[in-house]
């Protein structure tokens, strides 16, 4: 067995938590390829490494003084250094950094520091081989990941490395230039190396013990999701449920490789499992809800609609005209209904309604703002009957109107359209009636 781990910006801000990791990964022989991010907060109030790179970089760029700032960073290494008791300089990677950054090497390059000296801090401290990213991921000039190269170039590497240490977050383009992810990235690392090594598991530490079924600034201490399919993450992902990158599943996906989110904190609890498919069923039929404030509904209305072909096509051609992607579109006999972000509709509002009256001629639009949609997703909903009776009695019971109702063809999950102001109680609600009343 094979594993690849990744430990997020937190499990590595100070040498106590390189300490945990260390124990984690000693405790296990078969993590053998380590993907590190940046040192993070060690307390609330603290600044992530990558964030002081990108503050250090920007008084470089504008040929301002920098060098107290690349010491506060400096000194975030060397208090790591210190607590491992480790006989490690990094004088000389500092020249280099600081010569590149005199030579504006770029914001890439500046944030990318602060994985790749982690990395080598990790690789001393574990005593593995340090593998620079920057020679075994790569990006196509155009800035898109190169995945074939990359998995070529890497699987070749690591083949020649028992274990390996390769910091997150970036690559290099094919003349050496060092690019970086989007935010977060470090995740994505670990699925290509995990691809990349064919991994029997990816396991993701961070500082929560795996998904939880609600997000906890709405519910107290909700439950945490044992087992999800990636269909199923996607699908919270994009109402909002955040622990890994979106772009993190695609790689190990590809593989049938199952990511472990673990806990560095809490090492002994066993985390959430993402996985491909599965026959074990959720514990409580749903497997999480999430959601979003901040939509509108933009209603249509014409008589005669549902023998009117091109009807619905028309409609949403002016939305693509005016670049706005929608959501949702339930729709009646002589109505149809358009939701859309409010935020990137507000400006643009009466050119799309105009468009609207321009190609499809309707008989009137009505625009309703301040909704929140709400998605109760589920695998284990297919084969349960009444799992939509329980929401929509809940959301009763609790003086809730429904606005909206959408279930997917999937029958992954049932979107729900309320008003912001029953966002939360919404959620309460729906949380209440399938996982306290099962406790
Ligand atoms: N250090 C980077 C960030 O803060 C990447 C990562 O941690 O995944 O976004």
């Amino acid at each position: 067995m094979k594993k690849v781990v990744k430990f997020g910006g937190s499990s590595l801000a100070s040498a106590e938590q390189f300490i945990k990791v260390g124990k984690i990964i000693k405790a296990d022989k078969e993590r053998c390829y380590v993907v590190p991010s940046a040192p993070g907060k060690r307390f609330s109030a603290d600044t992530k490494v990558t964030d002081m790179l990108y503050g250090c970089y920007a008084l470089a760029e504008e040929d301002k003084d920098f060098s107290g700032e690349l010491k506060a960073i400096r000194e975030r290494y060397q208090e790591i250094i210190d607590g491992l008791k480790l006989k490690l300089s990094l004088d000389e990677e500092f020249k280099v950094i600081e010569k590149n950054f005199k030579e504006k090497a770029g914001d890439n390059y500046a944030a990318s520091r602060g994985e790749y000296l982690n990395g080598i801090i990790m690789a001393a401290y574990l005593n593995y081989t340090f593998v620079d990213a920057a020679e075994v991921i790569f990006f196509k000039d155009t800035g898109e990941f190169d995945a074939e190269k990359t998995n070529e170039v890497l699987s070749e590497r690591l083949a020649g490395c028992a274990n390996a240490v390769v910091p997150g977050f970036y690559g290099s383009f094919s003349d050496g230039r060092v690019k970086t992810f989007s935010r977060g990235g470090s995740d994505i690392t670990g699925s290509i190396v995990a691809k990349a090594v064919k991994a029997d598991v990816y396991e993701n530490w961070t500082d929560v013990s795996g998904f939880l079924v609600a997000d906890p600034r709405i519910i107290e201490n909700p439950a945490v999701i044992e087992v999800i399919t990636y269909r199923e993450l996607r699908e919270l992902a994009y109402m909002g449920a955040t622990v890994l990158h979106e772009d993190a599943i695609f790689p190990v996906r590809q593989q049938g490789i199952p990511i472990n989110i673990r806990n560095t904190n809490a090492p002994e609890d066993k985390g959430t499992w993402i996985v491909g498919s599965t026959c074990q069923k959720s514990r409580y039929v749903l497997t999480g809800i999430a959601g979003k404030k901040g939509f509108c509904a933009v209603n249509i209305e014409k008589d005669m609609m549902n023998s009117e072909i091109g009807f619905g096509r028309k409609v949403l051609q002016a939305f693509e005209e005016n670049g706005i992607s929608f959501e949702h579109v339930p729709s009646g006999i002589d109505t149809m209904t358009v939701f859309v972000h409010q935020d990137e509709f507000m400006n643009k509002e009466q050119k799309v309604v105009a468009g609207i009256h321009r190609l499809a001629d309707p008989d009137s639009i009505d625009i309703e703002s301040d909704l929140a949609l709400i998605a109760v997703v589920g695998r284990g909903m297919k084969s349960t009957r009444g799992t939509a009776g329980r929401v929509f009695a809940a959301l009763a019971h609790a003086n809730i109107n429904v606005k909206m109702i959408d279930q997917g063809s999937s029958e992954l999950n049932i979107i729900i359209g309320v008003t912001n102001d029953d966002f939360e109680a919404a959620i309460k609600a729906i949380y209440d009636i399938f996982v306290v009343t099962q406790l």
